[in-house]
């Protein structure tokens, strides 16, 4: 009987002992578990959002598949029924007019910074999704399978300006229809700020201006207006650190007088990439990008495509005609002009701030007022259109400088 006890004492103790040197591994099997379970939900976090762009996606294909089910019925039916030239004109001009219609779209978010997640499928060959660790998503395109691969071989030149000598521009359509964004919506400012109202595109005084100048500080980030390849990036006389970046439309985009340049020849680049910090390189007389759009070399108002003070672009698809261009647009920018405008300004704005004005009164005479104002009667004459003889009304103002 004591045996037993002893035993059973024993292997109480042996139990109690073991428990005791369970009792942490157990705890670490706990932490273990509870670091899996936040794992697997971090995954499935993940997983929901790769989820929901494939479910977004698939609605995508869905919708493409309706449309084309749509286009091959109204095919089949159209080929049985009689066409009526008219109204597929009429329909197509007006699906036309409302593509051209004015509208407001915002920049892309900005992905400079963001880290990519994984680079997924979209079920279509031309394009990617990329996922930021953001959770946010976009659509990019895929360079390998580009849909016109000519737009950046043909006249491709990554040290010349003006690639484009052999394009018989006489040739060219009145308009061009121009899709400035397609189903990625990539669209960036290349700057967010207000055109210099001196800075404007056109003829100003018979000197050419073929862009516009957004003045900014040194240093600001100046962005790709929208997706293509970086023709030029290097520093050209008057243009100082120029940027030129040919878009999949055909457009041509210039980013002038940076401070830094941050993209190389042939790269690609998506709309919003940060290709360069905004300066005053070149010919320039404080710090301001000089922002010009091309078409084969012609520029025009950039202005016609994208409200620069609320960095918003202004339409989907632009029509671009001929008369837009200006004639002397072949060629870069003459630099001396702008600053031989900007100097010109300056000294009318102090003329104008020199000017005084004077109200006749009683007893005044040309010779005294020559006197007080420190200038001479031809002088005040001259600026009035008035002569010596002149009798002078009482409560007229004159100009006496
Ligand atoms: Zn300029």
């Amino acid at each position: 009987m004591k045996r037993y006890v002893l035993i059973l004492t024993l292997l109480a103790a042996i139990s109690v002992a073991e428990a005791r040197e369970q009792r942490p591994s157990r705890a670490k099997l706990q932490e273990q578990a509870t670091e899996a379970m936040a794992e697997a939900d971090s995954l499935r976090t993940l997983t929901g959002v790769q989820q929901s762009v494939i479910d977004s996606l698939q609605s995508l294909l869905d919708g493409a598949e309706a449309r084309l089910m749509a286009r091959s019925n109204a095919l089949r039916s159209d080929a049985s029924a009689p066409v009526d030239p008219e109204q597929a004109a009429a329909d197509s001009i007006a699906a036309l007019q409302l593509r051209l219609e004015r509208k407001q779209i915002e920049s892309t978010f900005d992905t400079n910074g963001l880290t990519v997640l994984d680079t997924l499928s979209s079920g279509n060959d031309a394009l990617f999704v990329i996922l930021y660790g953001n959770n946010t998503w976009k659509y990019v395109r895929n360079r390998a399978v580009a849909r016109d691969s000519t737009i950046f071989e043909k006249y491709w030149d990554t040290k010349s300006l003006f690639p484009y000598q052999k394009v018989d521009m006489s040739s060219m359509p009145q308009s061009v229809v121009i899709d400035l964004i397609d189903s990625t919506k990539s669209y960036h400012y290349p700057y967010k700020g207000a055109v210099n109202p001196r800075g404007k595109y056109g003829p100003r005084r018979g000197r050419r201006h073929q862009g516009v100048d957004l003045p900014l500080k040194t240093g600001d980030s100046v962005y790709a207006t929208f997706c293509g390849r970086v023709r030029i990036s290097q520093y050209v006389s008057g243009y100082g650190n120029l940027v030129i970046i040919r878009h999949d439309n055909g457009l041509e985009t210039y980013y002038g007088h940076l401070s830094e340049r941050l993209v190389e020849p042939n790269q690609w680049v998506e709309a919003g990439h940060i290709i360069g910090l905004g300066g005053s390189t070149g010919r320039s007389t404080g710090p301001h990008l000089h922002f010009e759009t091309r078409y084969y070399g012609q520029a025009f108002d950039p202005e016609r495509l994208i409200d620069f003070k609320n960095g918003i672009l202004c339409r989907e698809t632009f029509l671009l005609k001929k008369s837009f261009f200006s004639i002397y647009s072949n060629a870069g920018q003459d630099f001396d002009d702008e600053i031989a405008n900007e100097e010109q300004d300056k000294k009318e704005a102090a003329e104008k701030a020199a000017m005084r004005y004077h109200k006749i009164r009683s007893g005044d005479t040309l010779g005294a007022l020559a006197i007080k104002y420190g200038t001479t009667v031809s002088a005040i004459c001259r600026l009035n259109g008035i002569k010596p003889t002149t009798i002078l009304r009482i409560g007229r103002t004159l100009r006496v400088r």
